[in-house]
């Protein structure tokens, strides 16, 4: 192992590898431009399922799978070692007349997952207060949501009492420390950081960071908007989606609708024509709404990637060079098996899954 690890972004991919390798042993330092976690990571809706998981490959699903059988202890753990709990809701998840439910029910019963198409007088039962119309429905029992800022911030808390890590906020980091090809550190707005190794955590900005390198690494932001209601605590007590929206309740009756996607850039502007959008798929799916106010809006932009993909592992070009990024719309649920086999990889372990599906080289064809 070697002995400082400089990590470069502070979302939760950051975090929790920070957290994993720092348990290791070894110094971490992890460093944000910004306050830790106050991107995609915060502005995400926190299912911990990729929205519809027989749409990706099994390099998505390997992840997902091992993820989420990881998130109950995950939160338990953070909420021990911090008092801030990351409330790990399972809830479970009601599609609304899917175009692809065959392909669903195929999808769950190769992957041995407890998907069903159920009665829509089911759906209705369980939901009360769900829209009139819908003719079909599928059912996920099991599929829980995390409440991803309060994740953030425990993550934070855990690792600020880590007497081997240092965080570093508000520093931005504008390339790369080289001797010869290896990769020896940043040089950050408060000077160069040195390091045995660093590990590329930036999401969607990941891409502009390796391309002071020339490398092109195909992750471009994907804007996307959610809208919050406050309802009593029982008012949805499972997540339900339709026609690309979905509506995710927290534990004390804070209701997520969301989301838009969006190809604009780096602006995370939210926009008049996204909040109208969203309050009428918040109606749609639930009529009640329609006299609530939304109590908050916000766009987060998402690392998006071929595929969705992650580029896990190191940079053979540049040794001392790793990479953890491009999560696209599922880097809550994939953090902790992104992380796990990232921190593999670092300390020499097996690997926990194959590594190959995410190897960087390969996938950008430096080899
Ligand atoms: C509306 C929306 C809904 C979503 N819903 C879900 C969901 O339900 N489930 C799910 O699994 N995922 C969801 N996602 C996706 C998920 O939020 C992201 O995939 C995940 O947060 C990516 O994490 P990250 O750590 O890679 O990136 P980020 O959280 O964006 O973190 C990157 C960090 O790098 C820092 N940084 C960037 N450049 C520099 C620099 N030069 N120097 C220093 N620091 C830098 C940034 O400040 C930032 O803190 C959603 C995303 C959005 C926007």
């Amino acid at each position: 192992m070697h002995e400082h690890t400089l990590i470069v972004g502070g979302g939760v991919i950051g975090l929790l590898t920070a957290y994993n390798l720092a348990a290791h042993g070894g110094h971490v330092t992890l460093i944000d431009r910004s306050a830790m976690g106050q991107e995609s990571s915060w502005a995400g809706g926190g299912i911990v399922s990729p929205l519809y998981p027989w749409r990706y490959s099994p390099a998505v699903t390997a992840l997902a799978h091992w993820s989420q059988d990881f998130y109950p202890q995950l939160g338990e753990r953070l909420a021990a070692a911090t008092g801030i709990d990351p409330e790990v809701h399972t809830t479970g998840l009601y599609w609304l007349d899917l175009d692809d439910e065959a392909q669903a029910l195929a999808w769950a019963e190769r992957n041995r997952r407890p998907l069903s198409a159920v009665d829509i007088s089911a759906a209705y039962d369980a939901v009360p207060a769900l829209g009139g119309g819908y003719k079909r429905a599928i059912y996920m029992a099991g599929v829980a949501n995390v409440r991803n800022p309060r994740l953030v911030k425990s993550l934070k808390a855990a690792l600020q009492a880590m007497p081997n890590v240092t965080l570093r906020e508000h520093c931005e980091v504008g390339g790369f420390l080289r001797d010869g090809d290896r990769v020896v550190g940043v040089r950050t707005a408060e000077g160069d950081v040195r390091s045995d190794q660093v590990v590329l955590t930036a999401g969607a900005w990941s891409g502009e960071l390796l391309q002071t390198l020339g490398i092109g690494l195909p992750v471009e932001p994907v804007k996307g908007q959610m809208i919050l209601f406050k309802c009593e605590a029982d008012f949805l007590p499972t997540m339900v989606l339709a026609k690309g929206r979905y509506a995710i309740p927290r534990r004390d009756g804070h209701i997520l609708v969301g989301s838009t996607l969006e190809h604009a850039g780096f602006d995370k502007t939210p926009t008049l024509d996204a909040l109208e959008s969203l309050k009428l798929s918040a109606i749609e799916l639930l009529p009640a709404l329609a006299d609530a106010t939304p109590v908050k809006h916000w766009a987060g932009l998402r690392p998006g990637s071929p595929e969705g993909i992650p580029f896990i592992g190191p940079l053979e070009r540049h040794p001392g060079l790793w990479l953890n990024c491009g999560h696209y719309r599922n880097g809550l649920v994939l953090a902790p098996a992104s992380c796990e086999l990232l921190t593999d990889l670092l300390v020499g372990r097996p690997p926990v899954m194959d590594a190959g599906l995410y190897a960087p080289d390969a996938r950008l064809g430096l080899v």
